[in-house]
This record gives structure tokens, sequence and C-alpha cells, in this order.
């Protein structure tokens, strides 16, 4: 033990007296070990707090998406302009690789979502009728409950189909003021009338 203690000293002694020589070998030591000396680059040093507070981050975005909508819809509007080939072409390979996926996936969302599939083709309708105005499915859903889910022609507890108060044919509009609940019954009796009204003004104008 002694010993050791001795030569240890007479080392730190020797490194006193030779500081040229104890300077060069730090300078070998440290060229053959630069692992130990490289200072890490702001951009990994921000890449690295990045990673180690990603849900943070996460949580930030949300919420100013949440405070700035129209900002947030210019910026998606914006990179999606930008990225337009990009992305119709990864969606153009992605349903090719799931082809059968997607129809599956699409049969099974349409039986769950019926009256999703109802509005788009009532938007075709009016589309097609060059009709103005629009509202979406939950609006029909509260007018059905404004209703208390009871037909608004006969008052039964039925199950309820959108009417167009004045028919789209007749120059109406899909805007939720001009929709009322109807059971099946009653809309096809009111949709027969508007047959009629129709055969009438196109055997006056011929
Ligand atoms: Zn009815």
């Amino acid at each position: 033990m002694q010993q050791l203690l001795n030569r240890r000293a007479s080392k730190l002694r020797w490194n006193r007296t030779h500081p040229d020589r104890m300077r060069e070998y730090s300078r070998r030591w440290a060229k053959s070990h630069p692992e130990h000396f490289k200072k890490p680059t702001v951009r990994a040093t921000a890449a690295k707090w990045r990673e180690n507070n990603r849900e943070r981050l996460r949580q930030n975005h949300i919420n100013w998406r949440n405070a700035h909508p129209s900002a947030w819809r210019a910026i998606q509007r914006r990179s999606h302009e930008k990225n337009r080939v990009k992305i119709r072409e990864r969606n153009r390979i992605y349903r090719q690789e799931h082809k059968i996926q997607q129809r599956d996936y699409g049969r099974a969302w349409r039986s769950l979502h019926p009256e999703f599939v109802r509005a788009a083709a009532r938007r075709r309708r009016v589309r097609e009728l060059r009709a103005e105005g629009f509202h979406t499915v939950k609006q029909w859903l509260l007018l059905c409950a404004k209703y208390g889910h009871h037909c608004a022609h006969c008052g039964e507890l039925r199950k309820l189909t959108e009417d167009h108060i004045i028919p789209l044919s007749r120059g109406g509009s899909d805007f939720i003021s001009n929709i009322q609940p109807l059971c099946l019954s009653c809309n096809q009796k009111k949709g027969t009338r508007v047959e009629k009204t129709q055969e009438v003004r196109s055997v006056r104008r011929s």
C-alpha cells in the first residue's frame, strides 16, 4: 500500500515538473478520443429536447390549433396545395394496396351510419337540381329531437325521414329551415302530391 502511494506521489511530482510534456500528452490523448470532447450541436440539443418533450409539444400544438382555427385551416390548405401531386399518388397507391380492406370497411361504415349515406344521396340531388342550401346530419338529428321524434304531420312516433317543405324540385332549399321530419308514409303521400304538381306543370308547358 505504502509502495503504491509512493509511486503515485512521485508520478504527481513528475507531472508538476514537466508541464510541457504533460500538455503534449493530454493533447495527444484528446486527439485520439474526440468523443470525450465533442460538444453537442445546438441542433442536436434541440432535437433531444423535442424527443423528451413530445407529449408537451403535441398538446401545445393542439391548443394552438383550437385557438386559431382559421389560421390552422389556411396552413392545412397551403400544405395540401403544395403537396397535391404527392398526396394524390400516395392515396392512389394506398387504395390499390388496400382494395379489399377498404371495400369491407366502407360497407361496415355505411351500414353503421345510414344517416350519412342518406345525407350523401340528398346532397347529390341538391347538386343535380342546382338547389341552394346545406344542412348537416347533426342539424337533422337535432330537429328530430325538437319534435320529440314524432312525425310533424300525423304526430305518430315512427321512424322519421327528411322532407323538404318546399320540394327541391320546386325551388326549395336544402337549409334546415326548409326541412321537416315526416314518417315514411306521410312523406310518400306528400311526395305523390308533388309529382302530380310537376305533371300538371309539364302539361301546361307543352
Ligand atoms: Zn306521419
